[in-house]
């Protein structure tokens, strides 16, 4: 007889770890399998909604950054101050290892190990996964499996049609220890330049004693490692010890299906939610794992495999709008050097910075400033024009 589980949740990231919490504490018998064993190479950057909507506690944060600097093809630098608030840095060893403790301290049985294969049985479900690091072979039954195993998901692979062709941003990035002096450890660098990157950006964010230091490319020729190297040289941080260097993909595009219709629903990098643009996706991934979460209860209790469906659905609802505009944005102003160049140049708007953050902090658009949308509309159109004539 193998072992029942009513949700089995692969991956324990930010994604899994949110679903079985929130299933753990909705009374449903959950499993967190997650093969660990690798540190998600992450800039770590979270939102205060992140903060405020999964209850992190401020020990969590071994940063608080006030504002960013872009950095233009010409060198030119814009700050962007945040105003109020901060945005919260996360180290992604302790952070990952905190929401899976969570997990299993709302109730959710948390095991090591390799997800390997759902196979089916007459009306019956089972994981089959390696016990450990490449340990005996085990396996549960289950009503239902949410895939949250990131980018290149073996569940979303196995399960959901086309989620092996997900487009990909390929990220590098260098964890170094932070300088002693001469360095704002509450500021995140964003760097537009072709030869940092052609389609996407590189940066440089503090973590407290460690900064990471990475780039991202869809271009699969583009040498990321020579990228960062020329990152680091051109922020003084070549002499910088160097803890780890590591890449992973990005995903760029959320997937069409999120479930097969029948017992498995994927989330966070597993159903390609990362933001275009800025390729944020801890809030996403956490916000997508939730909803799955209570969709799995309301599936347990009818048995209606069409709900499934309704974790996209609720998903795209409330981010599909914003993701569409930054997919917009990506594709238009990163695309050149001269397009970048009017990019970093549009953030010296006030206007400008302050939509932006606030899209960012707080995951809406304020509708009571309509004249300030206005007005960044005919800027935007302006800048849009003269790029495209010149
Ligand atoms: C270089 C880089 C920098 C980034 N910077 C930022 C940033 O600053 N801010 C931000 O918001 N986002 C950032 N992102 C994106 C962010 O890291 C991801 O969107 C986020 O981690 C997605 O969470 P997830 O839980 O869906 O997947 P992941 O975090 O990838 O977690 C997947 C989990 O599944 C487990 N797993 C995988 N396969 C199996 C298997 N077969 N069996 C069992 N377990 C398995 C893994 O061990 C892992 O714990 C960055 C990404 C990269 C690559």
């Amino acid at each position: 007889m193998a072992e029942r589980f009513d949700v089995v949740v692969v991956g324990g990231g930010p994604a899994g770890a949110t679903a079985a919490t929130d299933l753990a504490r909705a009374g449903v018998h959950v499993l967190l399998l997650d093969r660990a064993g690798r540190v998600k190479p992450c800039g770590g950057a979270i939102p205060p909604k992140a903060i405020e909507d999964f209850d992190i506690p401020p020990h969590m944060l071994v940063a608080r950054a006030t504002s960013a600097r872009m950095v233009a093809p010409s060198s030119r630098t814009v700050d962007m101050p945040v105003g109020d608030g901060f945005v919260g840095m996360v180290d992604r060893e302790h952070y990952d290892e905190w929401l899976r403790a969570r997990a299993a301290l709302a109730g959710a049985e948390r095991r090591t190990g390799g997800f390997e294969r759902i196979v089916r049985e007459d009306v019956r479900t089972f994981v089959e996964y390696r016990v450990g690091r490449g340990g005996p072979q085990a396996r549960v039954e289950t009503k239902l499996v949410i895939g949250a195993d990131g980018a290149r998901s073996a569940v979303a692979c196995a399960e959901i049609a086309g989620a092996d062709r997900m487009p990909c941003v390929f990220a590098y990035h260098e964890i170094i220890e932070t300088p002693a002096n001469d360095f704002d450890g509450s500021r995140c660098d964003v760097w537009y330049q072709g030869h940092v990157s052609p389609d996407f950006y590189g940066w440089v964010f503090p973590h407290g004693e460690t900064t990471s230091v990475g780039v991202g490319s869809a271009n699969k020729g583009f040498a990321l490692r020579n990228a960062v190297g020329a990152l680091r040289a051109a922020s003084g941080l070549t002499d910088a010890e160097t803890v780890r260097g590591e890449g992973a993909p990005i995903p760029l595009k959320p997937l069409d299906r999120w479930d097969n219709g029948r017992d498995v629903v994927v989330v966070g990098d597993a159903a390609g939610v990362v933001a275009p643009a800025s390729g944020e996706g801890i809030f996403y991934a956490m916000t997508s794992g939730r909803m799955a979460a209570d969709v799995a209860v309301r599936f347990l209790a009818t048995g209606d495999a069409r709900l499934l469906r309704q974790v996209r659905k609720q998903f795209m609802a409330a981010h599909g709008r914003v993701f569409w505009v930054l997919r917009m944005m990506q594709y238009f102003w990163y695309s050149s050097d001269k397009r970048r160049e009017r990019f970093v140049h549009m953030c010296a708007d006030k206007d400008v910075q302050a939509l932006t953050w606030q899209a960012y902090m707080h995951k809406k658009l304020v509708k009571a400033r309509p004249a300030a949308h206005a007005r960044i509309f005919f800027k935007d159109m302006g800048h849009l024009i003269a790029s495209a004539v010149r």
